[in-house]
């Protein structure tokens, strides 16, 4: 899976319309201090279905809506949209990829609403959003995007977490998630 495009809306400081492109190849995001690098990680990691707050650096959910300024008032909402390419042969799930093999991943957030996501124009549940990604290896929670200050922990992982992390890495934690969704029927 290689990432095209991250379009941001209300998301924390991006309050207004942004589009990143992301060309293949590396790509270094640069800036000064506060003004949005990490932001825009973290709105990568929630269109993949991060269900943490805490790692967002809020309190809760809906602290990634833009919170408002002096001069701009608070957003109602928050949105990112995610567009990448499939490998030849993978498949997101039973969801399926448009005809030009682009997945295109949108979660939305409303206050007092919570989250919604649509995956090529079409409503789907958190676990739908989280098994395609899981199965790309490229997770919320992959060991493949390491925030600022995670670099230790990642060093410091006991045995069983460096485990997790591999397999995900690995592309191997989709099957632990529909093992355990079996488990429960
Ligand atoms: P550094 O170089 O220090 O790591 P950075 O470029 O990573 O900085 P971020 O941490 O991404 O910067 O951005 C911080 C900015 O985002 C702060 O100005 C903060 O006020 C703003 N911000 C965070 N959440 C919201 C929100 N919900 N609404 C409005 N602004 C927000
Ligand atoms: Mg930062």
């Amino acid at each position: 899976m290689r990432f095209r495009r991250l379009k941001l809306a209300g998301f924390k400081s991006f309050v207004d319309p942004t589009e990143l492109r992301i060309e293949p190849g590396l790509t270094g995001i640069v800036g000064p201090n506060g003004c949005g690098k990490s932001n825009l990680l973290e709105a990568l990691r929630w269109v993949m279905g991060e269900s943490s707050a805490k790692s967002m650096r809020g309190g809760g959910m809906e602290d990634v809506i833009f919170a408002g300024t002096a001069t701009r008032p608070a957003r109602g909402f928050a949105e990112v949209q995610l567009a990448a390419e499939l490998d030849g042969d993978a498949v997101a799930g039973p969801i399926g990829v448009s005809e030009d093999g682009e997945l295109e991943v949108v979660r939305r957030i409303e206050r007092g609403a919570g989250s919604a996501y649509r995956v090529n124009g079409r409503d789907v549940r958190a676990k739908d959003v989280a098994l395609i990604f899981a199965d790309a290896a490229t997770g919320a929670h992959s060991p493949a995007l390491v925030s600022q200050g995670r670099i230790g922990a990642v060093i410091a992982a006991k045995p069983a977490e460096r485990r997790a992390m591999l397999e995900e890495a690995a592309g191997i934690a989709g099957l632990h998630v529909r093992r355990r969704d079996a488990e429960q029927k």
